[in-house]
């Protein structure tokens, strides 16, 4: 990306050329549609970056992957895609992704699965699959995925190649589809850290359209890459023992080149993997159920039905919202149901304060935190025969999200079958600069 900026007008046209050449001769469906010429033409002039179906491009099809936006023409731009056009880079294509960002494989997308790049009949991950398997498979410089527990950094793993997501409140979420209100956050999948660095640098920034968009100091984390800091890591031994061999091997290998280093490694303990898995589900589908409200064919999506309002709502959504979307909606009504708000919603908020003071208590006695990204590399399609079996793939991510703090997960090496192993480093809030630092000295 360093490179890219300095190149002139005709040099990037010269790109999003190749660029739109190789979109079409792909196989692995990291696009929800092939780039077609009209959409090259209003594209913009910047460097291409792929971006999810899920953040609005002014005059784009946004549909996030759902067939109920099928239709859908986004009025304006996220304030992320304002912020690239003006560093002189333009989003270009749209990227397939699990329906409203549910998910785990990107099969759950309207427009059908997106396949590994290093193995066909493995899945990319998920949500952002598209977006990461677009920058594995050299079909994007660089992509924008969002992360609510995981999707950036668990496709980024699966497909080696770097994702990361920034603390709660440093991205602006104004302008992309609401999934989980209080979890999401934009973030950048590159080929290496210093493009992620620059990536994260372009979209951050406080934002005055989101009033969630954290108003603190901002210093770019690019400029400033230090791999020589010698930091103090933890390792959380619970979540270590949960992995698959593969990984524990990667995570072991990781583990030692830090300390021949001279990184200082300390061990600490989380909360029951278990009981963040629950916690997780309980708040995001609570949040999800309220924000896919919208989505009732009066104000937003595909109209159906022919008999009336009920009628109306019952059609839109039972057609135009898909299997994994539509449970997740039955199960957030339910847990902020009256009778059963007390006992689920309200001890999963009790617990999710648990998790945050216990990653702080972690930030006492360390600099980074060192995490695998996911239990397997990535799964062969129709591995999971339940939705649970898939939601215990989020173990490791999903409580980084509860916390709103940042992370970033990196390709450290492959298993037998040449299947890349991610690992992830989590920071302190707004301590993105430690992260990425540790992330170069990783890298
Ligand atoms: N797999 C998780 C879920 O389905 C995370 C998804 C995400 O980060 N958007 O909710």
């Amino acid at each position: 990306l360093k490179e890219a900026l300095k190149l002139n007008s005709e040099e990037i046209k010269k790109i999003q050329e190749d660029i739109a050449l190789k979109v079409k001769q792909s196989n692995i469906g990291a696009y929800v549609e092939q780039l077609k010429n009209e959409e090259l033409s209003t594209s913009g002039e910047g460097i291409p970056i792929a971006i999810k179906d899920i953040i609005n491009v002014k005059n784009w099809n946004i549909t996030c992957c759902s067939n109920i936006l099928q239709g859908y023409v986004s009025a304006y731009d996220a304030t992320v895609i304002k912020n690239l056009r003006t560093a002189g880079l333009s989003p270009f294509g749209r990227a397939n992704m699990d329906e409203f960002a549910m998910g785990s494989s990107t099969d759950t997308s309207c427009y059908g699965k997106t396949l590994n790049p290093h193995n066909p009949n493995k899945t990319a991950g998920g949500s952002s699959g598209g977006s990461a398997a677009a920058v594995a498979g050299g079909i994007a410089i660089a992509a924008l995925g969002t992360d609510t527990g995981g999707s950036v950094r668990q496709p980024a793993a699966y497909c080696g190649v770097v994702g990361m997501k920034p603390t709660y409140g440093r991205v602006s979420r104004y302008g992309v589809t609401a999934y989980s209100s209080s979890l999401d956050q934009v973030g950048p999948i590159t080929q290496n850290v210093e493009d992620a660095a620059i990536l994260y640098d372009i979209i951050s920034g406080h934002d005055p359209m989101d009033s969630t968009s954290a108003n603190v100091d901002y210093t770019p984390v690019a400029p400033n890459l230090d791999s020589d800091k010698k930091l103090k890591i933890a390792v959380i031994d619970n979540f270590v023992d949960q992995a698959s061999e593969p990984i524990k091997k990667g995570f072991s290998k990781a583990v030692k080149a830090l300390e021949e280093a001279g990184h200082e490694i300390v061990h600490k303990q989380m909360l029951d993997t278990e009981k963040i898995v629950s916690t997780y589900y309980i708040v995001a589908t609570a949040e999800a159920s309220a924000n896919l409200a919208r989505f009732d064919g009066v104000r937003f999506g595909n109209r159906k039905g022919d008999g009336g309002l009920k009628d109306m709502y019952v059609q839109t959504k039972s057609q135009g919202f898909g299997d994994e979307v539509q449970k997740r909606i039955m199960l957030g009504s339910f847990v902020l149901s009256s009778g059963y708000y007390d006992a689920y919603y309200i001890k999963a908020q009790k617990v999710r304060h648990l998790i945050k003071d216990m990653y702080e208590d972690i930030f006492k006695d360390a600099d980074l935190i060192l995490s695998p990204v996911a239990p397997t590399t990535a799964p062969e399609f129709g591995s999971f025969k339940t939705s649970l079996e898939m939601y215990l793939s989020d173990i490791y991510t999903i409580s980084v999200n509860l916390a709103g703090l940042p992370a970033i997960s990196l390709p450290i090496d492959k298993d037998e079958d040449g299947m890349p192993i991610g690992l992830q480093l989590i920071g302190k809030a707004y301590d993105e600069q430690t992260m990425f630092n540790g992330a170069l000295a990783l890298e």
